[in-house]
């Protein structure tokens, strides 16, 4: 499958030769690489793109998860259009800014918000904040879970099984060079689906003087395929925190407008303290919003935190989130994402039955994925203990071979738009059968 991918991505191949000179690696993120060259794409439409080449894919990709719209879609292009001729960017707010925050109020149940450009930029944010108000400094994440690219988050993620340490006891490890390690000390990291764990250690960290300021988690993990909240945890975990006057911070980068209009938020019904957004609220531009409680952002009101940035609010990306919340990401466009998630997790899961692979179907709202292992993930260490990361690579390639663009990686999962039919889904079904009949020939 390698070869045959090799074959068809030539002019991906000469770009990459041309890339590499001036742009690092020849990409514009670590995340775009990929062995032996990387796709580039030349454009989208709905839910197809077509790279280089001209090979065309149905989009299960869509941004790392960002683009719920589809490509181009039509009132987000016009958005942007009757915004453009009136100026881009003022580094002031504008009425869209206010819209926007009205509409995430109702659909996260948290009266207050401000933007950002990232979702990096948002946990980063949410942190500080959180940090403020508590007077704290430790933070307290999910074992496995990636929250953007500032130092104190980039601990205890992509780390290799015999690392991971003793349960009650997780390593704290920096992903990557360039990380203090005065700052990963300051980062604990505890295990999904695990409340009784996660207590212990808040217990032992208040013993030694280090209460942590918040605990930032997905409610589902979108970083190990999908890995959903036991019935229980997440209430569990709101309990806990509440009882140690920890704020909670649910990070909605990937959930929030993906999963439900309200995201993770309103599907599992546990309040947060804040949220963070990103990725699906700016339709393809960069975006990032912050939400919390009228108590912890009255940090941000008193001027105690500097939440700040140039970019924050940018008109143009506030136009695609305000056309989005109001014309795309509707009641009805989340059924009809729920009807086409329905088909393509029974359709998988009907396969792997057939077949008898090692793994199971699992989805939740537009997102899902086939997790290829011999156990039920629920955390980080039973990921990395039982995933077939052999057969998670080669699906990946055989679906590219066959018209079927992914996030490259193992650990990601598909996001559907919008503007994706029958026609995608069943076009995934027939490829996904075709590797199993393959496999068990
Ligand atoms: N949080 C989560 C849950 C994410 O999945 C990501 C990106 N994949 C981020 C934060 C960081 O967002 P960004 O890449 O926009 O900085």
């Amino acid at each position: 499958e390698a070869a045959r991918l090799n074959e068809r991505t030539t002019a991906s191949r000469d770009m990459y030769e041309r890339a590499r000179v001036h742009l690092s690696g020849g990409v514009a993120s670590s995340y775009q690489l990929r062995d032996p060259w990387p796709i580039y794409i030349a454009r989208g439409d709905g839910p197809k793109v077509w790279d280089v080449d001209g090979n065309e894919m149905w989009d299960f990709h869509n941004g790392f998860g960002s683009m719920v719209q589809g490509h181009a879609h039509p009132a987000i292009g016009a958005a942007l259009a009757a915004r453009y001729p009136q100026g881009t960017h003022f580094g002031c707010p504008t009425e869209d800014d206010v819209v926007v925050a009205d509409e995430l109020a109702r659909r996260f149940g948290l009266p207050k918000w401000r933007y950002t450009n990232s979702g990096s930029e948002a946990t980063m944010d949410a942190i500080r904040i959180a940090r403020a108000f508590t007077g704290r400094d430790t933070v307290m994440k999910i074992f496995g879970s990636y929250h953007g690219h500032h130092d104190t988050v980039m601990v205890s993620i992509g780390v290799e099984y015999d690392k991971i340490g003793d349960r009650e006891n997780l390593a704290s490890l920096p992903y990557g060079a360039g990380i203090p390690q005065s700052v990963v000390d300051m980062t604990v990291a505890v295990p999904f689906n695990d409340a009784g764990a996660m207590e212990r250690r808040i217990e032992r960290l208040e013993a030694e003087g280090r209460k942590p300021a918040c605990v930032i988690m997905e409610a589902a993990m979108m970083n190990l395929g999908v890995v959903l909240p036991e019935p229980g945890y997440l209430e569990a975990v709101r309990e806990i925190t509440r009882r140690h006057g920890i704020v909670l911070i649910f990070d909605e980068v990937k959930t929030g407008l993906a999963i439900a209009p309200g995201g993770a938020t309103e599907k599992f019904g546990v309040q947060p303290d804040m949220v963070t957004l990103a990725k699906v609220l700016g339709g393809g531009l960069p975006s990032g919003a912050i939400g919390g409680t009228e108590e912890v952002m009255s940090v941000v009101e008193d001027h105690s935190v500097y939440q700040v940035g140039t970019y924050n609010g940018n008109p143009l990306t506030m136009a695609a989130a305000r056309a989005s919340l109001e014309e795309v990401l509707t009641p009805e466009a989340y059924a009809h994402l729920a009807h086409l998630n329905d088909r393509i997790v029974d359709g998988c899961q009907a396969i792997v039955d057939k077949y008898d692979l090692p793994g199971y179907a699992v989805g939740i709202g537009s997102k899902g994925c086939v997790t290829f292992s011999t156990a039920k993930v629920v955390d980080y260490e039973t990921f990395k203990e039982n995933q077939d990361a052999e057969l998670a690579d080669l699906a990946w390639l055989f679906n590219l071979n066959r018209g079927i663009f992914m996030t490259p990686g193992r650990e990601e999962e598909w996001t559907l738009s919008v503007t994706h039919t029958d026609e995608a889904i069943d076009a995934y079904i027939a490829v996904f059968e075709e590797l199993a009949a393959d496999l068990t020939r």
